[in-house]
């Protein structure tokens, strides 16, 4: 129902942790070696091997071992933030970790072929969609790559720089000068996901990077029209409410407006600064800059702090709206097993519990 409000859930950041399967080289060479992490499920814990004697405990919200499917790890992770944007709340899932640890097979995943594997942005839109069937009712998309502390509209690239602006009165964040595709059904959807990862993919090729360099980040607005009571707050236009065409008795409509963001991360893996020169130094250091500001606004929100420091960079001010408050965020932190991994895994693992 659209009055409740300040649950559980909304002000903190949850955290699951996801491991992905052994990859096929990884089954290979090694195979004689123990896996660096130990899943305890049941317990949401996570054991860390520190060395061959000893090991690290963590506590998380939900752990997923290499057999958790798309279906449950949506439903833990994303269900809730989708439930609370179908309710009003502005909400946020991000995927953290090491490039190849399995951020966008958890995201970004079309499952055109295998329908069981479609990840969290196309199970996220089937149920939003699903829930805005009033004539009235939009569903908005924009799609947007940040590379180096610029925006790039991923459904028109030639679209660069492009400005975040925030509405003082409402604190309402939004980039007008990106390109709003109103959404149809679900198969338009995948096929704007599909033109948004091409246009990522030819960008990247020719700036020669990396797209594991890069945050990509759905926005999703959604209006419905919902029933409120006489005195509620009405946001519906007079134009509006000639064409929704409802009983001006005790119940009125009511215009609801919310964002989704679903954000893959940048690799978490650290950007050597000392190796690099040029170009590579300063993309270590903006890399770095996103990531790090995120920490710290995680660690603010975990604290409980009444000061959230959103402004040092351009991906924590786009959040800003839809990150602690009333608005629900997850964050889902990928690991792989192998422990040639071991410093970055335990780092990834760090990084989430700073939510803890
Ligand atoms: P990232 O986006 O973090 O760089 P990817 O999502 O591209 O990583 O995953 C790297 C590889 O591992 C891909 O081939 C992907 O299909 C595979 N993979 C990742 N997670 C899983 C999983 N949970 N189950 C099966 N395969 C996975
Ligand atoms: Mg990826």
């Amino acid at each position: 129902s659209i009055s409740d409000s300040g649950d559980e859930d909304s002000g903190r950041v949850r955290v699951a942790v996801r491991l992905r399967p052994r990859n096929a080289e990884e089954l290979l060479s090694d195979a004689d070696f123990a896996d660096c992490v130990e899943l305890q499920p049941e317990l949401k814990r996570l054991k860390l091997r520190k060395n061959n004697w000893s090991s690290e405990s963590y506590r998380f919200d939900e752990v997923f071992t290499e057999d958790a499917s798309q279906r449950r790890v949506y439903e833990v992770v994303a269900k809730p933030v989708v439930e609370g944007v179908l309710n009003g709340y502005n909400g946020t899932v991000m995927a953290y970790g090491q490039t190849g640890s399995g951020k966008t097979y958890t995201l970004g995943r079309l499952g055109k072929d295998d329908a069981s594997k479609r990840g969290i942005m196309i199970r996220s839109l089937e149920d939003i969609i699903a829930n805005t069937s009033h004539a009235s009712d939009t569903v908005d998309v924009s799609y947007l790559q940040l590379y180096m502390e610029s925006l790039q509209d991923l459904l028109a690239p030639e679209k660069v720089n492009i400005p975040i602006c925030e509405d003082p009165k409402t604190g309402d964040v939004t980039v007008p000068g990106a390109t709003v595709a109103r959404v149809r059904d679900v198969e338009h959807f995948r096929e704007l996901l599909q033109i948004g990862e091409a246009n990522r993919h030819a960008a990247n090729t020719k700036l020669n990077t990396e797209s594991s360099r890069s945050h990509a980040i759905l926005m999703v607005n959604v209006r419905r029209c919902v029933q409120g009571k006489k005195g509620d707050a009405i946001e519906i236009t007079h134009q509006e409410r000639g064409r929704t065409n409802l009983p001006s008795a005790d119940v009125v409509p009511r215009i609801q407006k919310s964002k989704l963001l679903i954000v893959d991360l940048a690799g978490s893996e650290r950007v050597d600064k000392s190796g690099s020169e040029g170009h590579l130094l300063e993309e270590a250091k903006f890399i770095n800059l996103s990531l790090t500001s995120l920490g710290k606004c995680i660690n603010a929100l975990a604290e409980n702090s009444s000061h959230i420091p959103t402004r040092d960079s351009k991906l924590t001010r786009l959040l800003r709206d839809s990150f602690g408050g009333s608005a629900r965020t997850s964050l889902i932190v990928t690991i792989g097993p192998s422990s040639r991994h071991h410093a970055e895994t335990t780092s990834t693992i760090m990084f989430g519990q700073r939510a803890m």
